[in-house]
């Protein structure tokens, strides 16, 4: 297993489209066992693979978000398909790998259902509620090219870019610095 850097905006790749997963393989496997990797190491709750880079359709969402064991491992979604979205909804502030430091208040859906396949291509059907539902919609906004950034008006996208611009620079100093 390996961490993969993750992508953070305006990284070009979050904005490209995803493609159906055919193949089932071993290649696979390393990738979604990279995520895992990746998300525990950033302390998410979820993880898309456009966020590493990859532009196959899958997402993972922490264990124990799920509804699992404190250490259960992550749920992996594979060409998901949200099948469906509780009328009901809840506004909550929500963070995203790709934001470090961010968070934005974002009205989703209480409960979700959707359907994927998992790393063998077997189907299934997850329906969560709360946070897992969020999770859920959260990372299916990825795969179809949707940021926490488009839920923002026009002045907050303004200090969202200049927050995570101030920070990239911080970092980048701290790194000559060494
Ligand atoms: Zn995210």
């Amino acid at each position: 297993m390996a961490l993969r850097p993750i992508r953070r905006f305006p990284d070009n790749v979050l904005r490209q489209p995803t493609e159906d997963v055919k193949t089932f393989d071993a290649d696979l496997r390393r990738l979604v066992e990279d995520m895992a990797e990746t998300m525990y190491a950033a302390n998410g709750a979820g993880l898309a693979a456009i966020q590493v880079g990859d532009r196959r359709k899958i997402f993972i969402v922490e264990g124990h978000v799920a509804g699992g064991a404190e250490d259960a491992p992550p749920v992996v979604f594979i060409n998901p398909k949200i099948e469906w979205l509780d009328e009901e909804q809840e506004t909550t502030d929500e963070g995203c790998l790709s934001f470090p430091g961010i968070y934005v208040p974002i009205k989703r859906a209480l409960r979700a259902r959707v359907r994927a396949l998992d790393v063998d291509g077997n189907e299934f059907v997850a329906e969560g509620e709360g946070l897992y539902a969020r999770a859920m919609q959260h990372e299916n906004d990825h795969l179809i090219n949707k940021l926490l950034i488009d839920y923002v008006g026009p002045l907050k996208k303004q200090m969202i870019k200049r927050k995570l611009e101030r920070s990239a620079r911080a970092e980048a100093e701290e790194e000559l610095a060494d």
